[in-house]
């Protein structure tokens, strides 16, 4: 009888832990919940894959990671911005994924050269103008928001932001550092006032009239424009969407992503949960809710992204941008860059 029930217990303990480790999915998450939950749920019906899911400031998340080492519970990384995921691998949280068919569903150009990270979404960060006080064929590119021509007219996040760390990070490779720092010093000095808020802050300055020029990420607009809020609504209709560098390089572009940790105890369903991010559905849903694109060639642009047309992105490789990012902060710094 004792002897029984013992085996029982093995045997029940033995079940419970290959089903905890065979049935879930870690997942730490910079994202906005309600930015990436209702992907998630839907993976649970699809697969019957538990996800735990525990969201936090993409630093703290890194931090977290990096402290809890080998024992980390966490299997995927998800957050925004090439900069900050190629950070990630370099504090060593991320392992490679060789996979031919992640890698024949996201662009070469939007995921790490060595496979630690892969894009999930893709946003575009424009040149945002003020209906009515700025002519559209006064503007052409990110290089002439430099001109002297927007003196005191120009909204932009601080230096601390990683979404403006990356446009100069795609300077850098465009310019060198030298022509890049010049360009930054007089930006700063086109600035409005002193940066501070997030992309959405500036789109209102622009709307009120504080200035005349923002530079901010697509979807904030859209995000405004479809709100529950008549007044950001009404906001929103008054600021028009400029695609810089149409005649060269191209629009700079960023990505949403995700990597494998590399204490992942449940990989093989982690790489299943990068494959239905990266299904057709999900890459719709990305577009139709979260006013993102899609970073499958093959899935089309959402309706709200649609009006603002088409545009040429800048093919650069995204990895550039984390490995230029150190140096792209420095020169922020000191172009007097708050
Ligand atoms: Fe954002």
């Amino acid at each position: 009888m004792k002897i029984t029930s013992l085996v029982t217990f093995a045997f029940l303990s033995a079940l419970w832990c290959s089903t905890s480790s065979a049935d879930a999915v870690n997942v730490y998450s910079a994202r906005s919940e309600q930015l990436i939950k209702p992907l998630l749920d839907r993976f649970t019906e699809e697969t019957g894959i538990e996800i735990k899911l525990l969201s936090g400031k993409a630093d703290a998340l890194l931090r977290r990671l990096e402290i809890e080492g080998e024992v980390s519970p966490a299997d995927v990384l998800i957050t925004v911005d090439a900069g900050r995921l190629h950070r990630a691998k370099m504090m060593g949280l991320l392992q490679p994924v060789e996979s031919e068919n992640l890698s024949a569903l996201v662009p070469a150009t939007l995921r790490d050269k060595d496979s630690y990270w892969f894009g999930l979404s893709t946003r575009a960060r424009v040149v945002m103008y003020a209906r009515g006080r700025v002519r559209e064929s006064d503007l052409s590119s990110y290089e002439d928001l430099a001109n002297e021509r927007w003196d005191g007219r120009i909204c932009v996040q601080s230096s601390s932001s990683i979404y403006n760390q990356s446009l100069v990070a795609s300077m850098i490779a465009e310019h060198g550092q030298d022509e890049t720092l010049a360009w930054a010093k007089r930006l700063v000095k086109n600035f409005a006032r002193t940066p501070r808020g997030g992309d959405r802050d500036q789109i209102a300055s622009l709307a009120s009239g504080e200035c005349d020029i923002a530079i901010a990420n697509t979807y904030y607009l859209a995000a405004m424009l479809r709100g529950k809020q008549k007044s950001q609504r009404k906001a929103a209709k008054r600021v028009g969407v400029f695609w810089p560098n149409q005649d060269d390089r191209g629009v700079h572009i960023n990505v949403s992503g995700i990597g494998i940790t590399k204490s992942a105890q449940n990989k093989e369903n982690a790489i299943r949960l990068v494959e239905f991010l990266l299904q057709e559905d999900s890459q719709e849903w990305y577009t139709s809710t979260n006013f993102e694109y899609p970073v499958r060639v093959d899935v089309p642009t959402g309706k709200v992204l649609r009006k603002w047309g088409d545009f040429k992105a800048d093919p650069i490789n995204l990895t550039e941008l984390g490995e230029n990012n150190p140096v792209a902060v420095r020169l922020m710094d000191e172009a007097g860059w708050r």
